[in-house]
């Protein structure tokens, strides 16, 4: 059933849209979420314009607020399992500051277990069956983690530091997969992971916004390089999971932002929008796909395309006050859906 579902896969792109529960102190009056749908449907509208203002989206699937991460992840697990089979896969989060991205990817905390995001259960899950496999295949798993801001790709594990700026590639493996000129760090367990996307997180460039003081003005890609042996024909298979939180989608008000907020604006947009130039080509099924746009795109490009898997998360906010913002990130869904 799982194979199933992976080769059911259409186009190799699933969107997912993910709505976040009003944060207490927040009115719960005043929703933009009209109706959601058992077969992804999403209806919005804006409450002060009227019925006129409704419009209707489709997903592969819509998440309530009152979602778990573990019903979240239920639906995940399929392309999580494709790794060890050796495919490519991208996870990401887009939306606005404040729309729930890093919940859906890290969870709010890691000291509870029912809080755990795709991250970590992901890797969990990696570990997992390659455990129950390891009679067969013998697994070896890497990680890196990496930050672009400003289109400058860091590395949020080196032992020199955060501020280590990096060319994208350095070694390219046999299978043609480039790997970035990131630290790789060998882990064997949950626990190992967690440490590691601890360092990792502490070492993120943060900004303060007034929508979110601990608002991320970066994109951060944690890489999981996923090696198997067949232990009785000696074959080597690869896979790789890039799980992305990327920076809020939000536009900055040219008037009021200057210097470094309008330039991080800047890079920000244009990198989500090379992502979307990417998405929509690969939809397209059009024969240029336009990898090196962007920092993002070019770290990415290995499981986006070709064989890979990619799995977008929408993430809104359910108040009124987000109603613009809420169309504009649906409206880059339902450009590359
Ligand atoms: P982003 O990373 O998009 O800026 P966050 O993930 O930081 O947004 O979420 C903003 C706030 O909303 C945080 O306090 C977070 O804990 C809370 N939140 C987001 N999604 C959920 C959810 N599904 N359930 C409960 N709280 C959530
Ligand atoms: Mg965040």
């Amino acid at each position: 059933r799982l194979y199933n579902e992976v080769q059911d896969l259409k186009g190799n792109i699933r969107v997912y849209c993910r709505i976040r529960p009003f944060l207490p102190g927040q009115s719960k009056k005043h929703t933009t979420i009209e109706y959601i749908g058992e077969n992804g449907e999403l209806v919005i509208m804006n409450p002060s314009k009227g019925k006129d203002s409704r419009r209707m989206f489709k997903f592969n699937k819509v998440f309530h607020p009152t979602s778990t991460q573990e019903e979240v992840f239920m639906d995940t697990q399929p392309l999580i399992r494709s790794v060890l089979d050796g495919y490519n896969v991208c996870i990401f989060a887009y939306g606005q500051t404040g729309s729930g991205k890093t919940y859906t990817m890290s969870g709010p905390s890691v000291s509870s277990k029912e809080d755990w995001g795709v991250n970590y259960r992901a890797l969990n899950d990696l570990f997992q069956i390659s455990q129950s496999r390891k009679s067969s295949i013998a697994y070896e798993v890497g990680v890196q983690m990496v930050e672009i801001y400003n289109e400058q790709v860091r590395d949020l594990l080196s032992s020199d530091g955060p501020q280590k700026r990096l060319g994208i590639w350095s070694t390219t493996q046999p299978n043609g997969l480039a790997v970035p000129d990131a630290s790789m760090h060998s882990v064997q367990s949950t626990s190992d992971v967690l440490e590691f996307m601890h360092i990792g997180l502490m070492n993120r460039a943060v900004g303060a916004t007034a929508l979110n003081e601990r608002s991320s003005r970066s994109h951060s890609v944690l890489t999981v390089h996923v090696r198997g042996m067949d232990l009785e024909t000696n074959a080597v298979l690869r896979g790789c999971l890039h799980l992305v939180d990327l920076a809020g989608s939000e536009r900055v008000d040219r008037s009021e932002a200057t210097g470094d907020r309008l330039r991080e604006a800047q890079h920000i947009n244009k990198s989500l929008s090379a992502l979307g130039d990417v998405i929509f080509a690969l939809a397209q099924k059009s024969s240029h796909v336009p990898y090196r746009n962007s920092k993002l795109t070019q770290v990415l490009q290995s499981s986006l395309g070709g064989q890979a898997k990619t799995l977008m998360f929408v993430q809104l906010n359910p108040d009124t006050d987000s109603y613009s913002e809420t169309i504009s990130t649906l409206k880059f869904a339902e450009r590359v859906s």
